[in-house]
C-alpha cells in the first residue's frame, strides 16, 4: 500500500499511470486473471460495460486519448492511499456493479 499525503508526487504519478490504461489493457487483465464476462447476478455473458473517460481537453498521446474510468473512495477520516482507487464493471442487463481494487503489487 502506498499512502498519499496532500500534494503528493506519488499520487500524481499513480494518476498519470491510470490515465494510460485502455479498455484493451483492462480486458487483457481480466483475461489474464481468468475473469469471465458473465454477470455473477443474472448470468448473462458479454454484457459487462467498462466505463471510459475521453480526455479531449488534454494534449493526448498519439495512440489514444481514452482510458478506463477510475474511481476513488474517500474515507471519512482523512487519509488517502492507492487502495482507495478502483475500477468498475456494470452489467448492461441487470445493472449489477462489480468493482476491482487497484493492486499495489
Ligand atoms: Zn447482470
Amino acid at each position: 500500500m502506498i499512502i498519499f499525503s496532500d500534494d503528493d508526487e506519488k499520487k500524481r504519478i499513480l494518476i498519470e499511470k491510470l490515465k494510460a490504461i485502455t479498455v484493451d489493457d483492462f480486458n487483457a487483465f481480466l483475461h489474464h486473471k481468468n475473469i469471465t464476462t458473465m454477470c455473477s447476478m443474472c448470468h448473462r455473458a458479454g454484457e459487462q460495460i467498462i466505463d471510459e473517460t475521453d480526455v479531449k481537453d488534454i494534449p493526448s498521446k498519439p495512440s489514444s486519448n481514452r482510458f478506463v474510468t477510475f474511481f476513488h473512495h474517500q474515507p471519512v477520516i482523512h487519509g488517502d492511499s492507492d487502495i482507495n482507487y478502483y475500477y468498475k464493471l456494470t452489467c448492461n442487463h441487470c445493472g449489477y456493479i462489480t468493482t476491482y481494487n487497484l493492486s499495489s503489487g
